[in-house]
């Protein structure tokens, strides 16, 4: 198969030869591929659809004392000590129209 390209522009059709747009098919794959590199475990978890729990080692504002939050994917979380009450909020972020590099540049 030697097929070319056909790439319309205006009223004009150019015809790609086969090495061109296969090197620039490449090309790009290599680059998704690059770009995809951050992704860790717990992102591809979040991407199937899979649970995710994760903990949140922080301490209080006001007194220093040490909080260690449980939270999961459902948006339900724990407090290890049951006398603290932080106060905990999930900012809703559209990740689809999202922008900026992270949801912190976001604010
Ligand atoms: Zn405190």
């Amino acid at each position: 198969m030697n097929k070319g390209l056909l790439l319309g522009l205006e009223r004009f059709l150019l015809r790609i030869p086969r090495p061109i747009w296969q090197q620039e098919v490449a090309r790009s794959a290599q680059s998704a591929k690059k770009s995809l590199l951050f992704i860790t475990a717990d992102h591809h978890k979040v991407r199937d659809n899979e649970a995710l729990t994760f903990t949140i080692r922080t301490e209080c504002a006001h007194c220093g004392k040490e909080i260690c939050i449980e939270m999961d994917s459902e948006l339900h979380f724990s407090v290890s000590d049951p006398g603290a009450r932080p106060l905990v909020f999930v900012p809703m972020v559209d990740f689809s129209s999202l922008e900026d590099a992270s949801i912190i540049d976001a604010f």
